[in-house]
């Protein structure tokens, strides 16, 4: 298993605190790993600061080719790269295999194509005798931050843009998943020349801190939690640096009477528990109209007690642990504290499975109204709440009523409704009759306390790049 970290072009152990990296479906350690010490962190900054002034003034063109490259060593290397992040987040093999690392090589061939696409203002003489021009220049050390839920993926919306666009970076994977990412950078370290790509492991506090506060570093763009969203711009409150960030959902379902019922109970028992609802985008908080109500609770909850729960390679499993011992407690004291108010109701799942895995069944809290926690706090588990609405209004102002702006979603038969609610829901993504569908193409990203800044599209290449002006007098 490969546990050293890629710094200016060299593979190399930690030299600090010693983490140990568990299987989640078993509880068992899996691997030890050093972390960064402050001085690796500081030589992996460096090293992206001197590589930037070679691979930033590359045509975009070659720097495509790189990235084309890395596309295909991800689907050359696509079984052993699964099989970590399967062991190390406990999700199925097959939804690794065959879900993720398509999705990866693909961010990286879109951004390829994307940067010999870049648009702009058109050159001009827009004061007389002077010509106008617009370049958009790469921003210059990235320092990326990943979550723990789809570790290599999420890593890759951060690379593929950043890279595209000229910068060079430094990757810190979460510390409880590091294993994907550590041996991506082993499998594409020929490929990159030497410090564009840098990757450290450690925690938050250790080694992500030093990371952030490097001067050298001028852009933060992490995909984490409201919590460290907060940090990164304390910390870009003192240096001025740029930030992006993707941070936490509570995804609004609403749906109609109208709606094709059989379709959105199906969509909701995928949607709300894929990666055993640890996705920032989940269908996790619903809301059925009057009439369909009844039905729909009683739809659902017998569909999500059928959803099979197993470990990595067992035949047909559907949904694995969640990601950490603390997290599965957490997930746990959620629904506990639901129990204690009377008018919601555990219609199925609710419980821990007994084991030494971090298995949760996935569950369903009915009657749930605007108030509760488990309506306004993000629990990134299996479990969906369902809430009641009698009429448009009501429902676009509940599913607007929260912290939260990434995801969202409308099921309806009448186009005109679906389009007035996508009109006024104030989220990132709306998705009609459906849920949870992403392309490279499109932008993936927040408002509100979800943050700011897209994922993937030209969006979020811009994102990447700097605007520059530049004028000359004739
Ligand atoms: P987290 O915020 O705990 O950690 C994210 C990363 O930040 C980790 O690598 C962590 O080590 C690092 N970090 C923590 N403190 C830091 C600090 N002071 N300086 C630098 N780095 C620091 O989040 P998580 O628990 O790994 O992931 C779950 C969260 O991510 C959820 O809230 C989820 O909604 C969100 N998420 C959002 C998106 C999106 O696209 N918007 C996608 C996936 C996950």
């Amino acid at each position: 298993m490969q546990t050293q970290m890629l710094i200016n072009g060299q593979l190399q152990a930690g030299q600090s605190d010693v983490l140990p990296i568990y299987n989640p479906a078993s509880g068992e350690v899996l691997v030890k790993i050093a972390e960064a010490s402050p001085e690796q962190v500081a030589a992996a900054v460096t090293a992206a600061a001197r590589a930037f002034s070679g691979w930033s003034i590359l045509t975009p063109k070659d720097r495509a080719t790189v990235l084309l490259k890395i596309a295909d060593r991800v689907e050359q290397h696509a079984e052993a790269l699964a099989r970590l992040e399967s062991q190390n987040c406990g999700k199925p093999y097959s939804a690794a295999l065959n879900d993720e690392m398509p999705a990866i090589a693909d961010v990286f061939r879109f951004f390829a194509g994307a940067t010999r696409c870049l648009n702009g203002s058109a050159a001009a003489e827009y004061l007389p005798g002077h010509t106008s021009m617009i370049r958009r220049d790469p921003v210059g050390v990235i320092a990326s931050i990943a979550p723990w839920n789809y570790p290599l993926m999420m890593a890759a919306w951060k690379m593929a843009p950043a890279l595209a666009a000229g910068n060079c970076l430094v990757l810190k994977p979460s510390e409880i998943t590091p294993l994907s990412a550590l041996h991506f950078f082993e499998i594409i370290a020929d490929i990159v020349p030497a410090g564009v790509i840098n990757i450290v492991f450690g925690r938050g506090a250790s080694v992500g801190q030093p990371l952030v506060s490097s001067p050298e570093v001028r852009m933060l763009s992490l995909t984490g939690s409201i919590a460290t969203g907060q940090k990164m711009l304390e910390e870009a409150a003192r240096s001025l640096k740029r930030t992006h960030l993707e941070l936490g959902g509570k995804a609004p379902v609403i749906i109609f009477d109208d709606a094709d019922i059989a379709s959105a109970v199906e969509g909701i028992r995928t949607f709300g528990y894929y990666n055993a609802g640890q996705d920032c985008t989940a269908a996790c908080r619903i809301y059925v109209q009057d009439k369909a109500y009844e039905n729909f609770v009683a739809d659902l909850t017998s569909a999500v007690s059928s959803i099979r729960c197993g470990s990595q390679d067992e035949e047909g499993v559907e949904m694995g642990p969640l990601v950490s011992q603390a997290h599965h407690q957490r997930v746990a004291e959620f629904i506990d504290r639901c129990r204690t108010q009377s008018h919601l109701e555990i219609t199925t799942g609710g419980q821990k499975v007994e084991g030494n895995g971090y298995f949760y069944q996935p569950t369903v809290v009915a009657g749930a109204t605007q108030n509760d926690e488990i309506v306004r706090k993000e629990v990134f588990g299996p479990v969906v709440s369902v809430s009641r609405f009698s009429d448009i209004d009501q429902a676009i102002r509940d599913a607007n009523d929260s912290d939260y702006g990434l995801a969202s979603s409308v099921w309806t038969a009448d186009i005109g409704k679906a389009m007035r609610v996508s009109a006024e829901l104030q989220y990132g993504c709306t998705w009609v009759n459906t849920h949870f569908m992403l392309c490279s193409e499109m932008p993936h990203g927040g408002t509100k306390q979800s943050g700011y800044g897209k994922d993937m599209s030209m969006y979020g290449l811009e994102d990447y790049t700097t605007i520059r002006h530049v004028m000359i007098k004739h």
